[in-house]
């Protein structure tokens, strides 16, 4: 299983699709899709024939990467055809219907598509074919009387019938007011026939007031503004406006994005709230592609920020800032100032990220709306969570986040809610991150993640036969996962500790720290109540038993009758008694003395250890070839009566012995040709520290 990449997390389309759409990936559009007239009639058999409806679902299906290629070439079209070239399409959804597994809007056009005529205001009503994909549909949830907004890089398709024009790649939408609010609809409606279509940017098209609750220090305006007057506002009180001395900050993420393009933002602050801190492998930059350090090198890694504006728009914010590294940005309302778009995120592409947004959707507290009059400034929680957002980066030289004490912005933040691992366990939704505290009883280092056997007191507490839950859960630590030294530094322990696993990611069985997970060290805090997540286990740590359910890389504990000894791999070798060092030389001269390169010194009685491996008879698995490699305890044990006097052992002495409970770790587990399991004995972590914490239990 891989982690690592977003990329390869594609969920969410079917396989067929995607082989079809890496076919259209490499080419241009075929010019048909855009008929000029004289050739319409010498195409028209070809596409009655179902080519265009093949073609339109290939096209609509486009992977993002294509769509820039593709705007480089359609630059031409796009500045005739929609006469705007990073516009912002604004629709009504008049009905909805599907056809060829594509969503068919009939729209009204509100804005952002502008006719050549010289005489602004005379476009007269135009109806619009919107198509979206089923993933996009499906995000979007659109209705009748939803206002929809259309991110470039739609496109226009004039069918040469003279019916309405078709929109294409509709792949950034954002339902801006959803249909339930009776009074956002007649806002809205007025808002609509009032204003006369222009050409004017998305900061001017839309008028931005705070939420009347905050205090007038916070509320700011755009300077573009004052100059600027829409038709619609009889009957609305004129916003207050207020300059601060400063660059004036905005509360939209996206209007400064659209605002200032491609370039740093200049003089352009915008208020979020901080709602993560994390780091990143430093290939996230460019976009999750190979570009991995040497091994050789140490891995680099970037503080990031998850941030969100009180519209509910989030973004990544990366900084190589050294700031970011500690948690004292969480929470708090932030100014960014000095950024950079690195690239447009969507679900397709980025999955984890929108998993980790999809966790704080939705908004605690009601979001601001794009519009005028105060109904259209509070949006209940019937929007559908974003469906794209910008990764921004902070510009070396001009790039600066501050903390603003005391903004309203900061009531959106939303911390890791700590749930007991019983209830991660019993919840079926996957789609979401959780956080937990847990307690670490043995960790194993796999290839290039690292495997954690957690537990805490719920699942300890539970009923054997009763409920079906593990008493443990491996948590797979991703490659992608940053670990602090901190905590990489108690993971070399060879004592249990308890961490705070936030933001993890559920998957079958198991447990997963991914890229934008945390691990804390959870220190013993004396004295404080630490809540009900702190959950410390007040005994011994059980074991599942093995059982036909359990999975390979977890624990289990063993009973069973020895049947059987793997001779071919049973041997011994001598370790020095004083440090154990296992690679003794022999002594020059004394075939029966060794000598330990670590101490320096002649090991005169060496210390013999053994490696055994044991097939067992288990009643929890029968018909089931059950190995275990024993530890050396055990082996003690298990040899201690089978010595003969030439310091062999003798293999029938061993069968029919008892063993266990031993303690062992799922190394493999095969059902073909016949079933077969490899286990290893381990020791689990003692528990280092004599807890004083108790736990409440709901
Ligand atoms: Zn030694």
């Amino acid at each position: 299983m891989d982690f690592e990449s977003d990329d390869r997390r594609i969920l969410e389309r079917p396989i067929k699709q995607k082989v079809k759409s890496a076919e259209t990936t490499l080419y241009t559009p075929q010019k048909q899709m855009f008929p000029r007239t004289s050739e319409t009639s010498a195409n028209k058999k070809k596409l009655l024939r179902g080519g265009l409806a093949e073609r339109l679902n290939d096209l609509q299906n486009r992977e993002r990467s294509a769509i820039s290629l593709w705007r480089h070439q359609c630059v031409s079209y796009q500045k005739t055809l929609s006469g705007r070239k990073s516009g912002v399409l604004i629709v009504k959804i008049l009905e909805l219907h599907e056809e060829c597994t594509i969503q068919v809007a009939m729209c009204e056009h509100l804005a952002g598509l502008q006719a050549n005529s010289p005489s602004q205001g005379e476009v007269p009503r135009t109806g619009l074919k919107v198509l979206f994909t089923k993933e996009t549909a499906r995000h979007l949830k659109g209705h009748p009387q939803d206002i929809v907004h259309i991110y470039p890089p739609w496109q226009m398709l004039i069918a040469p019938s003279g019916s309405c024009p078709v929109i294409l790649n509709t792949y950034f939408c954002q339902k801006v007011v959803a249909k339930e609010d009776s009074k956002i609809i007649h806002e809205v409606h007025c808002w609509d026939t009032a204003l006369p279509r222009r050409s004017i940017t998305l900061a001017q098209r839309f008028r931005f007031r705070n939420l009347t609750n905050i205090s007038p220090e916070s509320q700011v305006m755009y300077s573009g503004l004052t100059t600027r007057r829409t038709d619609c506002t009889h009957g609305h009180e004129e916003a207050k406006q207020c300059f601060p001395a400063q660059a004036p900050l905005r509360d939209s993420l996206l209007d400064a994005v659209e605002s200032q393009g491609a370039a740093p933002w200049s003089g352009v602050g915008v208020r979020v709230v901080v709602q993560r801190v994390y780091c990143l492998p430093y290939r996230y930059q460019q976009g999750g592609g190979s570009a991995a350090p040497p091994d050789s090198d140490p891995p680099r890694v970037r503080g990031c920020l998850l941030v969100q504006d009180a519209y509910g728009m989030f973004s990544e914010v990366h900084s190589e800032v050294t700031i970011l590294k500690d948690q004292q940005l969480e929470g708090k309302s932030c100014s960014l100032m000095g950024m950079k778009v690195l690239q447009k995120a969507t679900r397709g592409r980025t999955a984890g990220l929108f998993s980790l947004i999809d966790t704080l959707w939705p908004p605690v507290m009601p979001l601001k709306a794009p519009g005028h009059g105060q109904a259209c400034e509070k949006v209940k929680n019937h929007m559908p969570p974003p469906s794209f957002c910008y990764i921004l980066t902070a510009h070396p030289n001009v790039g600066q986040i501050d903390i603003i004490e005391e903004d309203p912005v900061s009531k959106l933040y939303q911390p890791p809610v700590p749930r007991f691992l019983k209830e991660i366990l019993q919840t079926n939704d996957l789609s979401t991150r959780c956080s937990f505290y847990a307690r670490v009883i043995y960790q194993r280092p796999q290839q290039r993640e690292i495997w954690l056997m957690v537990t805490d007191a719920t699942l300890q507490m539970q009923d054997e036969n009763n409920s079906g839950l593990p008493k443990t859960i491996p948590v797979c630590v991703a490659p992608s996962c940053v670990l602090s030294q901190e905590v990489l530094e108690a993971l070399t322990e060879a004592v249990s500790h308890s961490f705070f696993f936030r933001d993890t990611v559920r998957a079958q069985g198991h447990i997963v720290c991914v890229e934008r997970s945390v691990l804390l060290l959870q220190k013993p805090r004396l004295g404080v109540d630490s809540g009900a997540h702190s959950c410390e286990l007040t005994g011994p740590v059980k074991l599942n038993e093995l059982v036909s359910v359990t999975q390979v890389n977890s624990i289990c504990s063993i009973q069973g009758t020895v049947i059987g000894v793997d001779e071919s791999t049973a041997f011994s070798w001598p370790t020095c008694d004083m440090c154990g060092n296992e690679r003794l030389e022999l002594s020059p001269g004394d075939r029966d003395t060794f000598s330990c390169g670590d101490c320096s010194r002649v090991v005169t009685s060496p210390l013999l250890r053994k490696h055994l491996q044991v097939f067992l008879d288990c009643p929890s698995r029968p018909h089931c070839t059950v190995k275990v490699k024993l530890s050396q305890t055990s082996i003690s044990s298990l040899l201690r009566f089978a010595a003969c006097e030439d310091g062999s052992y003798e293999v029938k002495s061993v069968l029919g012995k008892e063993v266990g409970l031993l303690n062992c770790f799922v190394e493999s587990i095969t059902t073909h040709p016949a079933s077969c399991i490899g286990l290893e004995e381990i020791e689990l972590l003692s528990a280092g520290r004599a807890s004083s914490e108790h736990c409440r239990l709901p």
